[in-house]
């Protein structure tokens, strides 16, 4: 499916559930994705993608900025603190903060930068053990730090589990944000952005849609 009729479908689940045309941001995941396919979608204009990890997108975001000029970029991975200076170098937002002392690193770094990226925390709707992120009973307290910290939180990120109602997911999210006073909501992906957007997705996050699945044995 091209970047055009994703965009078409995020528009029309905006109208459906009474949105203004355009609230939702399209991060186009290109992780793992050959470097001619990103090539021909930013050919098209985009300029909004997410990688989940730092030394990939190490490894070709600065070609495509010095070819095609600002593009934001977005880490949607986990982030070790050992790569959040590189990470406050590189990307725009950060969405998957999750714990204490990633939160004070990135503090300091924003610091020392002087940058001002979105900064979303992950929470782990759905408990899962092998899953990054707050459980929601620890939500509230986490974003609290964070901002006593000087971090300022844009939103709140999920991954529902694969085999449940990621509506359900989102609604949690939503409410989670909403009792916190945050207004980003970093949801949806191939699969199920619609029902994202319908619940508020201000980023829905869509990468085999637009790339192609994704093959993890080509070299990039
Ligand atoms: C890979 C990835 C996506 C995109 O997944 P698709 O199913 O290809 O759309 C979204 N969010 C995160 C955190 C990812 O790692």
């Amino acid at each position: 499916m091209s970047l055009s009729d994703i965009t078409s479908r995020i528009h029309a689940a905006e109208t459906a559930a009474n949105r203004p045309v355009g609230s939702t941001r399209l991060i186009a995941v290109s992780k793992v994705q050959p470097n001619q396919r990103v090539h021909e979608v930013l050919q098209t204009g985009h300029r909004l993608f997410g990688e989940n990890k730092v030394q990939e997108a190490q490894g070709k975001w600065p070609e495509f900025r010095a070819e095609f000029g600002p593009v934001d970029v977005h880490l949607i991975g986990p982030l070790q603190t050992n790569k959040v200076k590189a990470a406050v170098e590189l990307f725009d937002a950060i969405h998957a903060i999750d714990r204490e002392k990633l939160a004070r690193k990135i503090a300091s770094e924003l610091q020392a930068q002087g940058k001002s990226p979105e900064l979303f925390i992950q929470v782990n709707t759905g408990e899962e053990p092998q899953k990054a992120g707050v459980i929601p009973a620890e939500a509230d307290a986490f974003i609290a730090d964070c901002r006593a910290m000087d971090l300022p939180i844009t939103g709140l990120m999920v991954i529902p589990p694969v085999d449940e109602e990621p509506s359900l997911h989102f609604a949690l999210l939503r409410k989670i944000a909403k009792r916190n006073g945050l207004s980003g909501l970093s949801m949806g992906m191939s699969s199920d952005f619609e029902r994202a957007v319908a619940l508020g997705a201000t980023h829905v996050r869509v990468g085999s849609a637009i790339f192609g699945e994704r093959s993890y044995d080509e070299p990039v």
